[in-house]
């Protein structure tokens, strides 16, 4: 595989944009707070692969860790990416919802390698426990 434009979006379509990236890179799982909670699987891309489509006006900013931005659609609640600049992981990035992608065969999808973080301990060069990888 190679780096391809996918088109994603939130649920109801008012937030919509559009992606550089090789899917057979897969995406990351995470056990911090927010991660857990949305079930999030995405993959990080540089700001210059990423762009928006769709008004900014249509997403509400969720900023409450002080360290990646989580917009969210403010009419369907749906957040399909997030960005943010972590200089110990490379600077800048926007991180994509694997799940918002449009028009994505499903079997590249279910082949796509999927990374465990353990972010909830700070620990993200680590895997949380089996138990909950299985889960999350
Ligand atoms: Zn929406």
């Amino acid at each position: 595989m190679a780096r391809q434009t996918h088109t994603g979006s939130c649920h109801c379509g008012n937030v919509r944009f559009e992606v550089d990236l090789d899917l057979a890179n897969g995406g990351g799982k995470c056990n911090c707070g927010i991660c857990r909670k949305t079930r999030n699987w995405s993959a990080s891309v540089k700001p210059d692969a990423f762009r928006l489509l769709s008004d900014p006006a249509a997403s509400i900013d969720y900023f409450r860790n002080g360290v990646v931005h989580w917009p969210f659609c403010s009419t369907c609640g749906v957040r399909p990416y997030g960005h943010g600049d972590i200089p110990e992981a490379g600077g800048p990035f926007v991180s994509v919802q694997l799940a918002c992608l449009d028009n994505v065969d499903d079997a590249l999808l279910a082949a796509a390698p999927v990374r465990y973080a353990n972010g909830r301990d700070n620990d993200w060069w680590h895997e949380p426990s089996a138990a909950e990888k299985a889960f999350l």
